[in-house]
């Protein structure tokens, strides 16, 4: 990581500190912050869902060679261009070419030689009859093993028919993927059929995970009067994973400035590409993160005008990028989509963030404070268009509103009120 928020931003939202920032421009100023990571070559068998750093040319025709694409007999179409099932015509077999043997007789007049799909079409046929368009296959017991000296056909063909060309699907040399792209299973294939076994991508951004709070308890240890289990280290670090990032968590914080200074110095000192907080980032009394970031750091923004989460701070720490997340955790986890996973997927040489984004039809009205506000609905797909409803009480510590939710409706920052049939958009979270 490089480039660090500069400091003349400090001044543009702290000062007053009742300042907001937009969401878009918050995200535009932590955007310009990060950077593609450097790359690394992976095995082919772990790089689903990573990032092509380089795009990948073919050296090869796909397919290499033409063969046939069913079992059956290759032919010269010319052969049997008077076949029909009453009056079918007899061919002579020369061969017998299961996949992956090359024959190596070329066929003459009213040869044949039986052929496997995938099998390389032998020299001289042009097309290929179906085995069950012969007298050599009989549905009760498929294809007969046995091959005949002689065979009949019952149809013609085209020539070309039932065969793939060398070099129909790819060209040698043909950009087959293009880098900054994150591997989907079907271009594992595709790279294997190229005989591509390792392939380079981008590595994967380390983020070190801090939560902050002296009411904090992990989750495997039983609760005192007061205190809650640490919740949001498992949704952050879950999310991450998600986003082919890799989480460190670094524990619990308790709110005391020396402690907090000496986990960020951990995280710092942790090679981590990005330390992500979760709550201590208010105007709490005992909230000291970013009073320690800024003691040797610099924070370029901490309130941004969005519903739930508005205390979101950024800037770095010892020069490595901090995100703060708000503790509340419906709250982090907007926070985390809205900033985090952008800022991880160009980490992660991404060139878009991808969102499977729709608009939807308010079932009912909806009320917002004019914040931008990403609220927990339901939507529904019926009579062709998506609908939307939230799914409760949108207070921002009630995670089970979210559980129930598909969806995120987005409220545009100003909007205070908006009817029943209003169309918003929608991040789907499945
Ligand atoms: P704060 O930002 O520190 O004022 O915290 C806001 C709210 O989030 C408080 O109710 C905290 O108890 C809660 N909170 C903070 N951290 C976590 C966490 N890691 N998991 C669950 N809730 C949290
Ligand atoms: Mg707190």
């Amino acid at each position: 990581m490089s480039s660090k928020p500069s400091a003349s931003n400090q001044a543009k939202y702290i000062v007053g500190s009742t300042q907001l920032i937009s969401v878009k421009e918050a995200l535009q100023e932590l955007l310009a912050a990060f950077h593609p990571l450097e790359s690394e070559t992976i095995p082919l068998s772990e790089a689903a869902g990573r990032v092509l750093y380089d795009g990948i040319r073919s050296g090869i025709d796909l397919p290499l060679f033409t063969n046939s694409s069913m079992d059956g007999f290759a032919v010269r179409a010319r052969d049997v261009a008077a076949a029909i099932p009453d009056n079918p015509v007899s061919l002579t077999v020369v061969d017998d070419i299961p996949a992956g043997k090359t024959s190596t007789i070329k066929l003459g007049e009213n040869q044949t030689s039986r052929i496997m799909t995938g099998a390389p079409v032998p020299e001289g046929a042009d097309a290929v009859i179906p085995v069950e368009d012969t007298d050599q296959y009989d549905p009760k017991f498929r294809s007969s093993f046995e091959l005949s000296s002689t065979i009949n056909v019952f149809r013609t063909v085209n020539p070309g028919d039932y065969v793939r060309q060398q070099g129909e699907d790819v060209r040698q040399n043909d950009v087959v993927l293009n880098a900054n792209y994150p591997l989907k299973p079907q271009e594992l294939g595709i790279l294997a059929m190229l005989g591509i076994a390792e392939v380079p991508v981008f590595r994967k951004p380390k983020i070190s995970i801090l939560s902050t709070g002296d009411e904090l308890v992990p989750v495997d240890q039983p609760l005192e009067s007061g205190q809650i289990h640490d919740s949001n280290a498992y949704t952050l670090s879950a999310l991450i994973k998600r986003d082919f990032g890799i989480p460190e968590y670094l524990g619990i914080v308790p709110d005391d400035e020396d402690s907090v200074r000496k986990f960020l110095e951990t995280a710092a000192a942790n090679n981590a590409d990005l330390i992500l907080t979760s709550a201590g980032v208010s105007v709490g009394v005992f909230d000291y993160v970013r009073t320690v970031v800024e003691s040797d750091g610099e924070l370029s923004f901490w309130r941004v005008n969005m519903r739930p989460g508005k205390p979101v701070a950024f800037g770095n720490f010892q020069g490595v990028p901090f995100i703060g997340l708000p503790g509340n955790p419906v709250s982090a986890f907007v926070g985390y989509e809205v900033f985090v996973r952008p800022a991880i997927l160009k980490l992660s040489g991404m060139s878009a963030v991808p969102r499977y984004k729709v608009r939807a039809r308010l079932e009912k009205g909806i009320k917002s404070d004019g914040r931008e506000s990403y609220l927990r609905a339901i939507l529904r797909y019926h009579h062709g268009e998506w609908t939307a409803r939230l799914t409760g009480h949108q207070g921002s510590g009630n995670l089970l509103s979210l559980v129930h939710a598909n969806a995120l409706i987005i409220i545009p920052p100003g909007d205070k009120s908006l009817p029943a049939g209003s169309e918003v958009d929608a991040w789907l979270l499945d």
